[in-house]
């Protein structure tokens, strides 16, 4: 295929004048795999284009959030309403008391919730909620889990760190992490001793209940009621990190799916249907504490913004009026990793494909992934080669290894076939080293 990638480059030499490495977020830079970052001009359904005018089979949707694919028409015209009634009030309106209506119809566990700006912002304001209601400072995390970048919780943070092999972050004192346990993922018998240890004095849990920032990584069996039965037990809090999951797995994340009720849940992504939202949330004892009601203090300038909250209120009522839309996603989703995983088993090239529903990643590695451990296995090389023909046979993923592809409901049955017929070509040239 005949791509040209001259106005990435372009503005990739550009925009390195203004920016680190060009980008506002590492994992965009391709460091991980090589190359000139493309740059996109418009999305379309399950379309992008580049500004070469190259157009791609989109399975990065934004990192999650565009599960109905890009610009629905429904989510485009709820955003021009809003905006067209004022793009900010700095002040209470209506949407703001819908969407937190409509989430906690899913989310029945989030009893109360606070809107903010993304999902880092988020998860440190419920580790801050969490430490105020405990009284306790510790907090537990998963290695590979990625809850954001806020200095606490980018101890051996998957996502990007992951991909750049530096565990941790230069400019986070070593005091701020100080408080920060990181434990192996899917391991009940190394929490469960922790917490013997230590549960006393930890605030909370906080988990990926699926782990999206290591690539997919599901529980196993038994490992998310572990983290129920024995935080209880020592009185911490558990918190679910469903910015991925959310409105992902099932319409009400996996704590539905799983039957599991954490202490509060953060949510992102999805929820604001392509715009910027995060949400954190949970029992309204915790909740109550938070300023003006109680002691802990949080605050946002542009928190519950009207346009946000729009495109989030319009994207969660598609998905409430789509009769079987995860079930068709999944189909859907099913169908293309099991295509794909022929196409590489054809020409014995040894992966794992991990899939919940409709996020998956494909593992170069001959060994199960079940942990940071195991992830950290797979050929990022063999990755990149990949990446690279998949991209110039049309198909746009995660330019990195540890991280996570989507379906969306955009993707029709002919999209899949058409992707299939693309990687298949794609991966008839790979080295079989
Ligand atoms: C993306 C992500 C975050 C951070 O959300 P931002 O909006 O990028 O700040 C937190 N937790 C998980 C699980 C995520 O995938």
């Amino acid at each position: 295929m005949d791509r040209t990638f001259s106005r990435s480059q372009e503005l990739y030499d550009e925009a390195q004048r203004y920016m680190p490495a060009g980008v506002n977020s590492p994992v965009r830079a391709f460091r991980a795999v090589g190359g000139t970052p493309v740059y996109f001009r418009e999305g379309r359904g399950s379309r992008l284009i580049d500004a070469d005018g190259n157009e791609y089979i989109d399975f990065l949707a934004s990192w999650g959030p565009l599960i109905l694919g890009h610009c629905r028409s429904e989510v485009v015209k709820a955003v021009a309403e809003a905006a067209s009634r004022g793009t900010s009030f700095g002040a209470p309106h209506e949407g703001e008391v819908r969407i937190a209506g409509l989430i906690r119809e899913f989310f029945p566990s989030m009893e109360m919730m606070r809107l903010v700006n993304s999902g880092t912002e988020a998860v440190m304001s419920a580790i801050r909620a969490a430490r105020g209601f405990t009284g306790r400072s510790g907090i537990v995390k998963f290695e590979g889990c990625y809850h954001g970048h806020s200095d606490f919780l980018l101890a051996k943070a998957g996502s990007g760190l992951m991909t750049f092999d530096s565990p941790d972050s230069a400019g986070v004192p070593v005091e701020a992490t100080q408080m920060t346990s990181t434990l192996p993922y899917n391991d009940i018998g190394e929490f469960r001793h922790f917490m013997d240890e230590k549960g006393d004095q930890t605030a909370a849990v906080i988990v990926e209940p699926v782990a999206g920032n290591m690539g997919v990584v599901p529980p196993v069996n038994g490992f998310l009621e572990a983290l129920r039965e024995i935080t209880e037990k020592h009185g911490a809090l558990l918190i679910f990190d469903e910015v991925i999951t959310g409105f992902r797995v099932a319409p009400g994340g996996m704590q539905q799916k799983a039957g599991i009720v954490p202490d509060l849940t953060v949510l992102g992504k999805i929820v604001g249907g392509g715009l910027p939202i995060g949400i954190y949330g949970g029992r309204k004892a915790i909740m109550e504490l938070i300023a003006p009601m109680g002691p802990v203090y949080q605050a946002g300038t542009l928190s519950g913004n009207p346009v946000a909250v729009a495109a989030g209120i319009a994207t969660l009522n598609m998905i409430k009026g789509a009769p079987d839309f995860y079930e068709k996603l999944d189909a859907k989703a099913g169908r293309l990793t099991e295509g794909i995983s022929r196409i590489l088993a054809e020409r014995r090239i040894p992966h794992r494909i991990n899939r919940v529903g409709s996020m998956f990643t494909v593992f170069f590695t001959d060994s199960d992934v079940t942990d940071y451990c195991s992830a950290k296995s797979a050929d990022r090389e063999r990755y990149a080669e990949f990446f690279h023909l998949v991209l110039e046979h049309g198909l746009y993923l995660p330019p990195s290894q540890f991280e996570a592809a989507f379906v969306s409901s955009a993707h029709n049955d002919d999209d899949i076939d058409s992707a299939l017929e693309r990687l298949k070509e794609a991966i008839s040239h790979m080295s079989l080293h």
